[in-house]
């Protein structure tokens, strides 16, 4: 099974993606997890995306177009996977599209702006720590999300068009969310 979660920063995407990728059996692949270790390991494209990640700007479309075929050739693929964060605009997708890709389901977790704000203002403190994710400071994540929806939300309508697109709620409690997105996946098989 192919599948892509769409949703805003913070919309709960990597937490959901673990849990699909637990119960499915299929790797969860996150174009922002392979940025961040390549930023660690001081690797060209990380260098040239770290700039464009700390101010929460879409890193470009041939990085990123670059990074995610290669990923996506390796064996542990060849059953499925999870999409977490990619694509993110009509490029990528047109380029995922390009490669032969058919995606069986594309999630998208539905939340508001001022409930993300709500959550990553609580996220930042932790256990009375900060937590350092550059990009979560509430500048940022304004920025993100006003990116959002004005690159990656039409990819709403591409995949309406190709009828795969299934709009799932927030329920708040992120069990409650996987069990409605879980629903929605063994029903379509
Ligand atoms: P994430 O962890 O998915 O929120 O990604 C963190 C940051 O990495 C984003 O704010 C972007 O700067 C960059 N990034 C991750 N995935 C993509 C993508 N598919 N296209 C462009 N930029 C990306």
């Amino acid at each position: 099974m192919k599948l892509i979660l769409l949703g805003a920063p913070g919309a709960g995407k990597g937490t959901q993606a673990a849990v699909i990728s637990r119960e499915l059996g299929i790797p969860a692949i996150s174009t922002g997890n392979i940025l961040r270790a390549a930023i660690q390991e001081g690797t060209p494209t990380g260098m040239k995306a770290k700039t464009y990640m700390d101010e929460g700007h879409l890193v470009p479309d041939e990085v990123i177009i670059g990074i995610i075929k290669e990923r996506l050739a390796e064996p542990d693929c060849a059953k499925g996977f999870i999409l977490d964060g990619v694509p993110r605009t009509i490029a990528q997708a047109e380029a995922l599209e390009a490669a032969g890709i058919k995606f069986d389901h594309v999630v998208s977790l539905e939340i508001a702006d001022a409930t993300i704000m709500e959550r990553m203002s609580g996220r930042r403190v932790c256990g009375g720590e900060l937590v350092t994710r550059k990009d979560d400071k509430p500048e940022t994540v304004k920025n993100r999300l006003a990116v959002y929806h004005r690159e990656t939300e039409p990819l709403k309508d591409f995949y309406r068009e190709r009828g795969v697109l299934y709009p799932v709620e927030d329920m708040g409690p992120v069990e409650a969310t996987s069990k409605a997105i879980l629903a929605i996946l063994r029903q379509d098989g």
